[in-house]
């Protein structure tokens, strides 16, 4: 597979949530040649990959939604006025180039807010809010934007074109949360295309995570999985300003395992096959916990019975923003882990989970 295409594209293709077409297209053509794929009536996409038995089901879920904005209305002078999709904090969306998604095709803007110039002391130091924001994609009316193809309702994604630094093992662009984590259960299932695993397993691009993981509620009825290894991004927590207390997690030391977040604990006998699996194969793995957030997990893992689940991220900084980047090193460490899992995990592990 060749990895800075699959970076590319996943990091580059517009998809918010509910608008994720396009990804699902990346992901079936990177998707492995014989993958049997599925979907469910959300629109998150299913690859199956039987090994040498069909149980246990180990679901690998990812989601392809990446935060963004919907055009809410167009005022009379042409500026569009948007919806935040997403948890979008306002100090970042000021003054970034977005894209809005018309009908007749993309259409490149800047989010716009009043000059400092023209603001009176007190106003300058405060944050600008979203609400007070607006897209200016060049047009001088209203009927001059619908004229250039915009609708109510079109989906607005950040303009980030993917880019490498630092000798080419930082990789910097839009989406990583959680178009990274599609990137490793493609290259998983590339990796096992012709090789034996006690189990069958499946890579799930799910859909409108970033607005309350409503495609884990789907797409785990689809799978109805034993076991769930979510794969997302960790925020990367060794930049200035964040104690040591807040975040603990560095980019080149190795994928996260989350033992908290806000919607779920781990199966504690999944969590330490996972840390015994790092020491013994040599992968370096950070320990992380999250009181703010949650993940697909937080859904998956209250299905029918209960599914014993992990999540693993690879550190990542800048996320939900324009721009993030993270370490080649740390993909490939998570690459490498989720394969050795997955050849340890045959019925009699996965039954020993939950006993
Ligand atoms: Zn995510």
């Amino acid at each position: 597979m060749d990895r800075l295409k699959l970076f590319k594209e996943l990091s580059e293709v517009p998809g918010v949530p509910g608008y994720e077409d396009e990804v699902r297209k990346v992901i079936r053509g990177f998707a492995p040649l014989g993958t049997k794929i599925v979907e469910d009536k959300l629109g998150s996409i299913i690859l199956e990959k039987k090994g040498s038995s069909d149980s246990p089901k180990i679901m690998f879920p990812a989601h392809m939604d990446e935060i963004g904005f919907m055009v809410r209305n167009v005022d009379k002078n042409g500026f569009i006025r948007f919806l935040p999709l997403g948890g979008w904090w306002d100090q970042v969306i000021v003054s970034q180039r977005v894209v809005v998604q018309s009908k007749k095709g993309p259409l490149l803007g800047v989010v716009g807010s009043k000059p400092p110039h023209l603001m009176p002391a007190e106003e300058r130091d405060k944050m600008v809010k979203k609400k007070d924001m607006y897209i200016d994609i060049g047009a001088t009316s209203k009927e001059d934007a619908m004229e250039m193809g915009v609708s109510i309702g079109d989906s607005i994604t950040p303009y980030s074109p993917f880019t490498t630094l630092n000798k080419d093992h930082l990789f910097l662009g839009k989406a990583w949360d959680d178009r990274l984590g599609c990137c490793l259960f493609l290259e998983l299932m590339e990796e096992l295309k012709d090789q034996p695993h006690p189990n069958t397993i499946y890579g799930a691009g799910t859909v409108q995570e970033e607005v309350g993981l409503r495609g884990a509620y789907t797409s785990v009825r689809v799978v109805n999985p034993d076991v769930a290894i979510v794969l997302e991004v960790a925020i990367a927590g060794d930049t200035p300003g964040i104690k040591e207390e807040e975040c603990q997690v560095a980019m080149g030391k190795g994928p996260s395992l989350l033992v908290y977040d806000a919607r779920m604990i781990p199966n504690l006998k999944l969590k330490n096959l996972v840390v015994e699996t790092a020491a013994k194969e040599n992968i370096p793995l950070q320990l992380d916990a999250m009181d703010g957030g949650a993940t697909d997990g937080g859904i998956i893992h209250l299905h029918e019975k209960g599914v014993p689940t992990v999540v693993l991220g690879v550190p990542t900084r800048y996320i939900h923003g324009h721009q993030g980047f993270f370490n080649l090193s740390d993909y490939e460490h998570a690459l490498k882990l989720i394969k050795a899992l997955t050849m340890k995990l045959d019925k009699e592990t996965v039954d020993s989970l939950t006993k």
